[in-house]
């Protein structure tokens, strides 16, 4: 059997590809340059697994969604103290690159505007850092947390200094005020570089899951982050990581978020997974117009919102698989929602199943939300198209609805006589 996930995750870049409104960020040549029908979505578990589709491996610029991880860094090195003291954590209500500051303080209202990601990005790797080491240190962090060695536009990089005025006199504005330290041309060449590191889809969705995992990457496993620095970091993503639209984003998909002029868009669902797509065309707001609507899409359909009261989080889904006779009894348990489906159709991917039939048995399963019984019953189905009987043991009708996409039933083997298998009984 084939998990049905980037099956999937393709269905959703298929349903948004028909949006072609927006443009591509045009105030640099080689964004301009941006093809704008790239569009691709990857998905990682707090578990490791990758899943991704479309245009997967093209690579763009990180631009602003370096910044949420640059703050988690500085949150890493010198503690929430230190790093409160010198950037907020507000929404701002303005522009990303507006030139303002707290009006008793002077500090930037959050590390997600240019001026507190500016200042974020100067407590990297000691006040006296040089350029290059900093922006060195920084390159191999991201590349930590992506699971693989990064590197930085240069192109993009040197195109964006040469148009870099506001920024320069956001630098300015906090060298004068004491935010920063470092001489302001400086200051904009570090963040920039910073911003012009280069990625696909699936480093983002890598990188955006080590934050859901509280800072191991799950993939090498190596810990990076502490979890109250991922805590923190996600916070500040939910109330100010989407330019203007931050608030209506929290309410329509409910996923702490960062998306980037270039038209990346990464999402964080805190101990379970992080998604990101790639599509260039932008909206009024700066987000990417199809990367919204399937973060909409996947948040409604894989039933994601924070805010919605049907998550619960625990055991580990498959509590063992015994084999009676010539069936495969894979007894699940807990609750069966997008994650505990998830892991359970990896783990059938990959058994060599040496019996006829495959039964899922609910005995002990509490609740099945929508997606969960969705995914479930999409991966019997698939089982029987590889030649395999199929069936579930549902004592207390969890799978309400047996019918499955292509309109058959999924048989309920504990129904009536066949209740056992060859005489022994399944329960
Ligand atoms: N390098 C860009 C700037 O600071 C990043 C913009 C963004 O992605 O929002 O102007």
């Amino acid at each position: 059997m084939q998990t049905p996930i980037p099956f999937y995750l393709d269905e959703i870049l298929e349903n948004v590809r028909y949006l072609d409104g927006g443009s591509v960020a045009d105030y640099i040549p080689p964004l301009a340059a941006a093809n704008p029908s790239y569009l691709g979505a990857a998905l990682c578990t707090t578990t490791g697994h990758l899943y991704s589709a479309g245009d997967d491996s093209e690579e763009f610029t990180m631009q602003s969604i370096s910044k949420p991880f640059v703050y988690a860094l500085a949150l890493q090195e010198l503690g929430f103290e230190e790093v409160v003291a010198v950037v907020g954590m507000e929404p701002s209500g303005e522009a990303f690159n507006e030139l303002s500051l707290n009006r008793d303080d002077h500090r930037p209202v959050n590390p997600m505007i240019n001026a507190g990601a500016m200042t974020v990005t100067q407590l990297i790797n000691g006040v006296d850092s040089g350029v290059d080491e900093r922006v060195e240190h920084i390159r191999q962090y991201m590349s930590r947390l992506a699971g693989r060695d990064l590197t930085i536009d240069e192109e993009t990089c040197d195109s964006e200094l040469l148009f870099a005025e506001r920024n320069l006199s956001l630098a300015h504005m906090l060298r004068n005020y004491e935010i920063i330290q470092d001489d302001a041309h400086d200051a904009v060449v570090t963040y920039t570089r910073q911003c012009s590191i280069q990625v696909n889809v699936k480093d983002l969705a890598v990188i955006s899951a080590t934050l859901a995992n509280g800072g191991t990457q799950p993939i090498t496993g190596e810990k990076i982050l502490d979890p109250d620095v991922c805590r923190l970091t996600q916070a500040v993503m939910s109330s100010a990581g989407m330019y203007d639209g931050a608030g209506r984003w929290m309410a329509e998909v409910g996923i702490p978020a960062k998306s980037g002029v270039s038209g990346g868009l990464l999402g964080t669902l805190p101990g379970q997974l992080g998604i990101a797509t790639f599509s260039p065309r932008l909206n009024s707001e700066g987000n990417s117009v199809r990367g919204v609507e399937a973060f909409k899409r996947l948040s409604q359909d894989m039933g994601l919102h924070l805010m919605s009261t049907d998550q619960r989080y625990g055991i580990h889904p498959i509590r063992d698989v015994e084999i009676i006779n010539d069936a495969w009894v894979v007894r699940l348990q807990g609750v069966m929602n997008f994650s505990a489906a998830e892991s359970i159709l990896y783990r059938l991917e990959d058994y060599d199943i040496t019996a006829d039939e495959v039964l899922l048995d609910f005995s002990q399963v509490t609740t099945v939300n929508r997606i969960g019984r969705v995914m479930l019953k999409e991966g019997l189905r698939r089982m029987r198209e590889a030649g395999f009987k199929i069936g579930v043991i549902d004592p207390d009708e969890r799978i309400k609805d047996r019918t499955m996409r292509d309109g058959t039933q999924v048989v309920r083997r504990d129904d009536n006589e066949d209740y056992m298998i060859n005489g022994e009984e399944l329960l």
